[in-house]
């Protein structure tokens, strides 16, 4: 390998980590938009209702649907993101695992992979926001 060849490939690598990085900040700047966007729309299903408790559902619902394609962008990104970094997250224990496994090393539950049939389905409190999560959390632990 000649000189310039050597200094080709570690420049090569050199860039595919400064494209790694960028491409992992621009992932969490759309998830955080993404999550922003949620929390307004949050919002808006609160004064619509609000406005007029006993009016019609139907544009509730469709921002509540809004919100749940947002919730399976974020949950796509957030595992792309992971990807970049080499580990996935258990979904059980939260355990960060090398990104070839398939099952938790911790809890030994089944780790997601985006090639699932069912990969973009929901649980009930994941992938809103940090914040509104802990809001739901909040809410939810009020009767103990
Ligand atoms: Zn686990």
């Amino acid at each position: 390998m000649g000189l310039l060849d050597a200094l080709g490939s570690v420049s090569k690598g050199a860039s595919d980590k400064a494209k790694n990085l960028s491409e992992a900040n621009n992932l969490k700047r759309k998830i955080l938009y993404e999550e922003e966007r949620i929390v307004e729309i949050f919002t808006d299903i609160g004064k619509k209702y609000y406005k007029n408790p006993d009016g019609e559902t139907s544009e509730l619902k469709t921002l509540c649907d809004d919100i749940d394609q947002r919730r399976r962008r974020i949950k796509k990104m957030r595992y792309e993101l992971n990807g970049i970094r080499g580990y996935k997250i258990c979904p059980k224990c939260d355990a960060e695992v090398n990104e070839r496994f398939q099952f938790c090393g911790r809890c030994g539950a089944r780790l997601p992979d985006i090639e699932d049939e069912d990969f973009l389905s929901l649980e009930p409190n994941d992938y809103y926001t940090e914040s509104s999560n802990n809001f739901f959390n909040a809410d939810s632990n009020q009767n103990y």
